[in-house]
Parts: structure tokens; sequence; C-alpha cells
């Protein structure tokens, strides 16, 4: 079965249709890659998956399990895991603990953050084998906040790798990264990918990152999905290609 299937999802905001029948199948372990011009809904699509806005219409299933109702904890228990277009890291705390502050909430439970520092445990063990993953490992004790903008959204990357999250969103993670670090990042989503079988959905502006990384790429337009195709074919849609011309846009 499909990892993630969205049926007819459709959400409505005052009297503006935000997302309007919206349907995906996406199979367990896929890297899809979602585009389309500023304003489609890639976010808000993200959102209603995520469980931070309550779709209008429609269905959510993860793993064959529908989640169209489930709170945004509950999903991340179930396995969905997201970033989002700014990052949502705690500045003030350091690499580790920020690790460490994801792989305790995906677990759920109480915790304290004075427990944190060296505390030799397994998610403590766990967060610094992701941090080596990512490259992180060597700076464990650097508040989130003073490092590079591509090193943040390797610790993101390193968190939900922390979390075991079955299904991944990532929005806009190259956003403001700068040139020389894309690939690095690139690699480690695709590391993510490959050590857990994760499946993972993309927001990403350019067609030339996705196209020797992810299996599919999906279109948004105006609220909907006007086609789901590998890179390839996406690149030589006709319904696409004019879907983007007049927008001069090209996510
Ligand atoms: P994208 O991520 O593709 O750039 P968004 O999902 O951010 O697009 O936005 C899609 C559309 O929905 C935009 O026109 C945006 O203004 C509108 N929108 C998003 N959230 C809300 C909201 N809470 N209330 C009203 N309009 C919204
Ligand atoms: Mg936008
Ligand atoms: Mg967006």
């Amino acid at each position: 079965g499909a990892a993630l299937r969205v049926e007819g999802l459709g959400l409505q905001i005052g009297g503006a249709t935000i997302l309007k029948d919206v349907d995906l199948d996406i199979a367990p372990g896929s890297l899809v890659g979602v585009i389309g011009p500023n304003g489609a809904g890639k976010t808000t699509l993200f959102n209603a998956i995520s469980g931070v806005i309550r779709p209008t219409a429609g269905r959510i299933l993860l793993d064959g399990d529908d989640i169209t109702g489930l709170s945004v904890p509950k999903r991340a228990r179930a396995g969905l895991g997201r970033t989002f277009q700014t990052s949502s890291l705690f500045p003030r705390l350091s690499i580790l603990e920020n690790v460490r502050v994801a792989v305790q909430a995906a677990h759920g439970g109480s915790y304290s953050l004075l427990k944190f520092p060296r505390r030799e445990d397994a998610a403590t063990a766990q967060a610094i084998e992701v941090l080596e993953q990512v490259g992180l490992a060597h700076r464990l004790d650097t508040p989130a906040g003073d490092i590079s903008h591509g090193d943040k959204r390797k610790l993101e990357i390193a968190s939900l790798m922390a979390t075991d999250s079955r299904l991944v969103l990532l929005d806009e993670p190259m956003a403001g990264v700068a040139s020389g670090d894309v690939a690095g990042l690139v690699e480690n989503i695709r590391e993510m990918q490959r050590a857990s079988g994760c499946t993972v959905l993309m927001v990403e502006h350019h067609i030339d990152v996705l196209m020797g990384l992810v299996d599919l790429v999906a279109v948004m337009y105006f609220g909907t999905i006007i086609a789901l195709d590998t890179p390839q074919n996406i690149m030589e849609n006709p319904t696409v290609q004019s879907a983007y011309l007049g927008t001069g846009a090209t996510a």
C-alpha cells in the first residue's frame, strides 16, 4: 500500500479555495519533489498533511491509517516529521540538545532540558550517531543559533533522522542555503532516505536539484496537483509547461 495517500483534499478559508481535489498516492520509500508557483498551495498541503490545519474536504492516510482527524503530536508519533520554510530550531540550545529535544518530543512524555547535556543514554547515543552522519558531530556543544543556514538545515535533517520519521515533509530545505552547501544537503537528504527507507516529499524551486535526487515530481497549480511523474517527463509535460507560462515562476 501507499505510504501517503491523499484523497480529494480540499480547503476553503473564508470564500477562498486554497486546496481543491488534491489526490496523491506515494509509494513507501519514494523521494518526491513538489514544485509549483508561489501561492499554489504547497505549504498549505504540508500543513494539512501534518495537521497544522484541518482540511474542509477529503482524507489523509499514513501507511493505510486515516490520520485526517489526528492532532499534530499524534501524527508525529505515528511517524510523520516535517521542516518549515523558516527554521524551527532552538537557537540557544546546542546542536546536540536540539536533536535530543526532537527525539524526546517525538517519543512523547515529559522531559527536562536540564537533563540533556551529555547524559549517557540511548537517545543521546542516537543523536550523536545522526549528527555524525550529517557531519555536525565535531560541534555538539555549539549553539544552533551560531551555525550557518546550511548547517541549520542539516541539523533539522539530523533531528528527523533521530526521530525515525517514516514520512518526512521538507518545505524548501534549500532556500537561503549557500550554493556551496547545496550538494552536501542533497547528500544528507539522500542518506536520510537510504538509511531509514522513509518516504520524503520536498518542496524545491530548482528542477535541476530534483533531477538527480527524486523519483517523482508533483506539480501544484492553483491549489491542486496537476501532474505527478518522473522529473524528465515533468520537464516535457505540455500541461506543466503551459501552467508555468505567464507566471514566470519556477516554484
Ligand atoms: P506556496 O507554499 O505554494 O507558496 P501557500 O500554501 O503558502 O503557497 O499559500 C497558498 C495560498 O493560500 C496563498 O494564496 C495564500 O495566500 C493562501 N493562504 C494560506 N494560508 C492561508 C490562511 N490561513 N488564510 C488565508 N489564506 C491563506
Ligand atoms: Mg510561498
Ligand atoms: Mg510555501
